[in-house]
């Protein structure tokens, strides 16, 4: 039997192993309640390198690298910078993601945008310049920066990913604060509504709020979903049982449920091996999980 397609629609890169380390470290995900322990990261380094490695080592062919910027935490940690300088500082790290996948054809790169920034005409111009430069799609993360996807203030981005035919993937439910609706499943589907063109995934199967995502499913055909560390979780006090999420998959419908890992924070191998033991689910199911849904979904 061939192998199956997989794709890793989830994965994050650094520079050096170091920043990778400090960032895997510094980043538990509360939301799921207490955890007894932290979960064991890969070995392998949180680098472009490393992840192409896990790749190759896992079976994974394509894997869509997504940038994520934390417009909010950079004007605390930069107080003197403008807001010229943060926008260039932006643009020079999309660049970079657009620049390692044209070297690596494996990857497939999305890139971040500023929820904090304000001047959306620049946001619009710098998306159709990082699209011809190969961006297939943009990342948002509504929960750390605390801009809820519904804000008014963020309508014209999504406007900018509608015209110009990029998907979103957005973190879905809380993040180490499980206070935090910002990036609530249930906020997703008036935007979507208003977008039936726009292709979006709901990062981490809304995370903590995972009890929503049916509903949203429901009324939106133009949204999916990953498994990324939610699969991780499972047991936890704030995430599914094994048989609750492959209910939870069933109720979406299997074909929406896409294959990530948020490397490197967890590895190729493990997720697999987890999305191949969710109960409930059928060998054709799980395997169109691991990358056939992507591909349809996101046309890639
Ligand atoms: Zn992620």
């Amino acid at each position: 039997m061939a192998a199956p397609l997989i794709i890793d629609t989830h994965a994050h890169a650094f520079n050096t192993s170091d920043d990778a380390d400090l960032l895997v470290a510094g980043y538990a995900p509360l939301e799921y309640g207490d955890i007894a322990q932290p979960l064991a990261p890969p070995s392998d380094e949180g680098t472009i390198g490393g992840l192409l490695g896990a790749m190759t080592n896992a079976g994974v062919s394509r894997a869509i690298l997504l940038h994520t910027w934390l417009g909010g935490l950079e004007r605390l940690a930069h107080p003197d910078a403008s807001e010229a300088d943060h926008a260039n500082k932006l643009a020079l790290q999309n660049r970079e993601v657009c620049e390692t996948a044209d070297a690596n054809p494996e990857l497939i790169p999305y890139v971040a945008v500023d929820l904090h920034n304000r001047d959306h005409a620049h946001t619009r111009r710098e998306l159709e310049e990082l699209k011809s430069l190969g961006a297939r799609g943009v990342k948002i993360h509504p929960s750390l920066e605390r801009v809820a996807v519904d804000d008014p203030e963020v309508a014209d981005l999504w406007q900018a990913c509608v015209d110009l035919g990029l998907p979103v993937v957005a973190h879905g439910g809380q993040t180490h604060d499980s206070h935090d609706h910002h990036g609530a499943p249930v906020r997703f589907t008036a935007v979507l509504k208003a977008h039936p063109t726009l292709r979006t995934v709901v990062a981490h199967l809304g995370g903590a709020e995972w009890r929503t995502v049916p509903a949203l499913a429901a009324a939106c055909p133009n949204v999916a979903f990953d498994i990324c560390e939610i699969i991780q979780y499972v047991g936890a006090p704030h995430a599914p049982t094994p048989s609750e999420l492959g209910q939870l998959i069933s109720d979406i419908g299997s074909d929406r449920v896409l294959f990530g890992t948020d490397f490197p924070w967890y590895g190729l191998d493990d997720t697999i091996d987890r999305v191949l033991d969710i109960p409930g689910l059928s060998q054709g199911e799980k395997e169109a999980i691991l990358g056939q849904n992507a591909a349809r979904f996101l046309q890639l």
